[in-house]
């Protein structure tokens, strides 16, 4: 395709995500988008089954959002939170502590999830030094996770996806271990925690979803569980709820499944309806309470130069807004009853290991996917925007998509997994 001039004196310049830029296939120029729609600079539209990065829950260019935006825009887009605090973000805060289930209500606000999870990790570790307990610095964390690319987070990822081994010496050590699905496992977690509370701040964990390290589903049980030994052995529980707050899996958000309240919540992607950067690390009382002091080192020594921006945070008020006045839940349940359906085909095809719908999250799950880069051409040849990682082919499309829109989604799925199992290998 020859692409417009920006797209190619553009190119020449940036450094793109996880991409191997040497080998990679062109990236496609996107001019606009609406509802479930992305059109390319050539007018070619594409059905967006991915949400941008699972973030645009109500669909792209929500007239709402919009409205909240420009008026914001006009008023005043950003002002330090230092010394100075704007109302969008106090409004923000007061809403998401309502909603948010028990005394989570003390917000601190980010530009993005990964900061949002370090902010969690300090404020889990400096509460027990605030508490006069040395030592507890290292976080129990889990096979399969994910909690984002900066170098703190990546040490809490699962080891392959965090890249333990690559960035060795350079990553703090943490304890990775098993999510506790049976007896055994918490049994090995309950043991963990008995021998080494000592030297834990707290557990983290995206909740029910796994969702970078591979879309694994596990059970309201395994967060129960999770609770009670954090409550056993005295160390906090951080839920990492970046990916699956703001009903991506049926519910608002997904501990509400497991009826617990963490110590520390983060949120991100769809707090502003995938219009701009913000992120939240949300705490309990008692959190909170620890870093009161008359000694100054016992505050929460974070601030990004960005934090709180009104702009964004106006942008979430409306998002949380279109939650109230539009039925984001019933579409959600709506959304799993036809993925179930639609995907179910897609089992017994070859290659395929395993088919999950969780909420607004379908999986079709190959046994390899040996040339990414045919199976990523093959879908927008389909007119989809569907990004595979992996040996993942999955949809997280926005709250608003309609039936038709998922239809289609869901059989360029299956047309382009049928087509492997019947091609011969394929070069490049
Ligand atoms: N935590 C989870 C569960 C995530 O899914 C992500 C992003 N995929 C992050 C943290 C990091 O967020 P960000 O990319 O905004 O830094």
């Amino acid at each position: 395709m020859c692409g417009p001039e920006w797209l190619e004196q553009g190119m020449k310049h940036v450094w793109l995500p996880y991409t191997q830029m040497q080998t990679t296939l062109p990236p496609l120029p996107a001019v606009s988008t609406d509802g479930c729609t992305i059109t390319l600079a050539d007018g070619t539209e594409l059905v967006d089954g991915i949400a941008s990065w699972w973030t645009a829950c109500h669909g792209y260019n929500h007239p709402h959002i919009h409205q909240a935006v420009s008026a914001q825009l006009i008023r005043m887009p950003h002002v330090m939170f230092g010394g100075l605090v704007n109302e969008p973000a106090l409004t923000l805060a007061r809403r998401l502590a309502a909603m948010l289930p028990g005394d989570l209500d003390r917000v601190f606000f980010t530009d993005s999830g990964s900061v949002a999870v370090e902010v969690a990790m300090k404020m889990a570790i400096q509460y027990w030094l605030n508490r006069g307990q040395t030592g507890r610095t290292r976080l129990v964390a889990f096979r399969g996770g994910y909690h984002g690319d900066t170098m703190a987070t990546m040490a809490v990822c699962d080891p392959e996806e965090g890249m333990h081994s690559l960035y060795q010496g350079a990553l703090p050590e943490h304890f990775i271990a098993d999510l506790p699905v049976n007896v055994a496992g918490m049994q090995a977690l309950d043991t963990l925690l008995a021998q080494s509370a000592g030297s834990i701040a707290a557990i983290i964990v995206e909740p029910l979803v796994q969702g970078a390290g591979g879309m694994l589903f596990h059970t309201p049980d395994v967060l129960r569980t999770l609770r009670e030994l954090a409550d056993r052995h005295g160390v906090l529980l951080i839920l990492d709820e970046i990916f699956t707050g703001f009903g991506r899996t049926g519910t608002m958000f997904a501990c509400e499944q497991a009826g617990i309240v963490p110590d520390i919540i983060t949120l991100s992607k769809a707090l502003t309806g995938g219009t701009m950067a913000l992120a939240a690390t949300v705490a309990r009382a008692h959190v909170f309470d620890a870093f009161l002091s008359d000694d100054p080192l016992h505050a929460l020594m974070h601030g990004p130069t960005f934090m709180a921006n009104a702009l964004a945070c106006a942008c979430a008020n409306a998002s949380l807004d279109l939650f109230d006045t539009e039925p984001r839940l019933q579409q959600v349940a709506a959304i799993e009853t036809q993925m179930r359906d639609e995907l179910e085909s897609c089992r017994s095809l070859p290659h395929v290991v395993d088919v999950r719908v969780m909420g607004a999250i379908g999986v079709v799950e190959l046994d390899r996917i040996s040339d990414m880069n045919a199976l990523k051409s093959a879908l927008i040849a389909q007119g989809v925007w569907v990004r595979p990682f992996r040996n993942i082919v999955y949809l997280t499309p926005a709250f608003t998509v309609t039936r038709s829109e998922l239809s289609h989604l869901t059989k360029a799925i299956r047309t382009v997994v049928s087509e492997l199992g019947q091609a011969a290998p394929h070069r490049r």
